[in-house]
């Protein structure tokens, strides 16, 4: 499904400043909560949508992230790659959202005690490797956007010498009463939007956000035998926390590419191994390639048919945390000749014409007995 576009949703053109974007919400925001329409459901899809459409448009940030982008500035990984599968996209936390709003009071929420911190997003990064590579493990460094604690102010948002001030609505509850009729109703400090502090001289660097978009470079350190559709987390290393909050996780999500010629399942690797006919029958070696990169040597006994199955043992993928290794199963199948020459047809012609003393194709013989013997049985 679309979803529409934040500005739409807010009834707001883009150039709104951010006194009027917050009136356009509050509006919207009284209209459709859920306490005013109880058991309707669509009115309280429509306000998570404004509520995650105000949430992004009133922070400096991610606004412009948006007007660039659009959803997709908040949609899937920054890897490379489908980013189907799993759930980690930078997300939105509605309970935050009612909170910061209408005070806690819903569902029975945590009471957070600070109330104005705020986790981080947790990231997803998309990283696909090789069998090769997972075999070895890797370290491997990567570059993400992502929203950090701004330097100049270490976080705070306010202009280096100066600090955050209590709030002097709410006097840094975040929240203020008021009596209605015959009830005390609680909201979010119409000043301080909740968070309980004021800022008088916003940072330049971040203005106010405590946190500024920056690129980093991470090193990943892949272990061994890891498996296709495997994560990593990177505990801290999503974006940074909103006044003090903690930072958000980031998951790097493992995509292992198949190989030509090995095919995995869990720590144990099949490879398909072509034998001629003439080895199949007398007997002799075959060199198999191995993931080490050597290649290893299979002796084919006398008679060996198609289909049959060689181990190797601790010829296969590492296991995980471990000095084990699985086996490498080597599936052989019989090759006919083709593009015979004279000589050779005629010395198999030979071969052929001596096979009915012989007996050797037991299994064919046993296979038309008992052919002939359902037919017998057929006719009588
Ligand atoms: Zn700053
Ligand atoms: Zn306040």
């Amino acid at each position: 499904m679309a979803k529409q576009d934040y500005y739409e949703l807010l009834g707001v053109n883009k150039t709104v400043s951010a006194d009027e974007l917050k009136k356009a919400y509050r509006k919207l925001a009284m209209k459709y909560h859920p306490d005013k329409n109880p058991n309707d459901k669509s009115a309280e899809q429509k306000f998570k949508e404004i509520s995650e459409a105000y949430d992004v448009l009133k922070d400096e940030q991610k606004r412009a992230a948006y007007d660039r982008m659009g959803h997709a500035a908040f949609e899937g990984g920054m890897g490379s790659g489908a980013g189907a599968g799993g759930g980690f996209h930078p997300g939105f936390d509605f309970s935050d959202i009612f909170d910061e709003m209408f005070g806690g009071g819903f569902g029975g929420g945590s009471q957070r005690s600070t109330q104005s911190a705020q986790r981080g997003n947790d990231l997803r990064y998309n990283l696909t490797i090789s069998l090769d590579q997972a075999y070895k493990g890797l370290q491997k460094k990567i570059t993400i956007p992502t929203l950090q604690e701004c330097d100049e102010c270490h976080g705070s948002g306010a202009e280096k010498g100066s600090k955050p001030e209590s709030c002097t609505t709410c006097h840094g509850r975040g929240k203020v009463r008021s009596q209605q009729g015959f009830f005390t109703v609680e909201r979010t400090c119409p000043t301080c939007h909740g968070i309980g502090q004021m800022i008088k001289n916003p940072c330049q660097k971040c203005r106010g956000a405590g946190r500024v978009q920056k690129e980093k470079t991470l090193s990943i350190n892949v272990p061994a035998g890891i498996e296709n559709g495997s994560r990593i987390r990177l505990a801290g290393e999503g974006e940074a926390g909103v006044r003090g909050g903690p930072a958000g996780d980031l998951y790097v999500f493992l995509n292992v590419k198949p190989h030509p010629f090995f095919e995995r399942e869990a720590s144990n690797l099949f490879c398909k191994v072509p034998i001629s006919m003439t080895t199949a029958a007398l007997g002799g070696n075959v060199d198999v390639p191995t993931m080490d990169g050597q290649k290893a040597r299979v002796k084919i006994p006398q008679g060996t048919q198609s289909g049959k199955q060689f181990r190797l043992k601790g010829k296969g993928m590492p296991i995980l945390r471990s000095s084990v290794f699985g086996d490498l199963y080597i599936d052989v199948h019989v090759e006919t000749p083709v593009n015979l020459s004279k000589k050779q047809k005629e010395l198999l012609q030979q071969f052929a014409e001596s096979e009915g003393n012989h007996h050797v194709s037991p299994e064919s013989e046993g296979f038309f007995q008992k052919v002939k013997d359902f037919w017998t049985d057929m006719r009588d």
